[in-house]
């Protein structure tokens, strides 16, 4: 199977700071997506840090071990540099970020994604939109105890806040989730500067306008711009071909 990949950034329009980072990997297959927190651009920080250890590790031999175990030590190797630079920096004191990574496997379409925070996973195949990802956010826990709707979730002033980040505990649980793509399938990353301002409609039917994949990721940060660009965006976007 083939792959083509493509990513945006954009500080959205209320923000002059982008704490947004990604990885973008296309040959290596590994593409990652971080929405860093902390004041005086510790954010920023945090979410490079994530993504420079996270491509450093993945770029070690292998050495056998599965995709799960190598993404799994690459996150934790991440955490730990995060911690260890804020304890250096009392200006960097409790930064942290949300790391949403995928790694293909060499030839069969499999993937793997490493996860903690609220940046997501989509898959987007035959014109249907699915999260593969679940939000580590205080209202997601809200919505699966039947407290709040989906739709109170997304308004609530709370929306953002995280229940599991990369950077502020010693060891962050990581949700590994795995599938296999199709041709013509369609895979997004992105951080909550998109999924929080463009709903799954919206973005399913900007992904089934079927564009140049360029065109689609600017097509989705426009988007989230038109409906108030609150937050940094950031999107990926991998489609399988054949
Ligand atoms: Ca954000």
């Amino acid at each position: 199977m083939r792959f083509r990949a493509t990513a945006t950034t954009d500080p959205g329009l209320r923000r002059s700071e982008n704490e947004d980072a990604y990885l973008l990997d296309t040959e290596g297959g590994l593409f990652c997506v971080a929405d860093g927190m902390g004041g005086h651009a510790a954010g920023e920080v945090a979410s490079r840090l994530a993504v420079e250890v996270l491509a450093r590790e993945m770029a070690r031999p292998d050495d056998g071990a599965t995709l799960d175990a190598r993404l799994r030590a690459a996150v934790a190797a991440a955490n730990r540099a995060i911690l260890e630079t804020a304890e250096r920096d009392p200006a960097l004191a409790g930064m942290g970020t949300t790391l949403t990574a995928l790694a293909l496997a060499r030839d069969d379409g499999g993937y793997t994604i490493a996860h903690v925070g609220d940046s997501r996973a989509y898959l987007f195949r035959r014109g249907k939109l699915s999260q593969l990802t679940a939000d580590h956010t205080w209202v997601q826990q809200q919505v699966d105890a039947g407290l709040l709707t989906p739709e109170e979730a997304r308004g609530h002033p709370f929306s953002s806040m995280l229940v599991r980040a990369v950077g502020i505990a010693a060891d962050p649980e990581i949700d590994i989730i795995r599938g296999d793509l199709e041709p013509g399938d369609l895979i997004l990353l992105c951080s909550d500067g998109l999924s929080g301002m463009v709903d799954d409609d919206e973005i399913a039917s900007i992904l089934a306008r079927d564009l140049p994949l360029d065109d689609t990721a600017r097509e989705l940060a426009a988007a989230a711009n038109r409906n108030g660009g609150a937050d940094n965006i950031t999107a990926i976007l991998i489609r399988a071909t054949e």
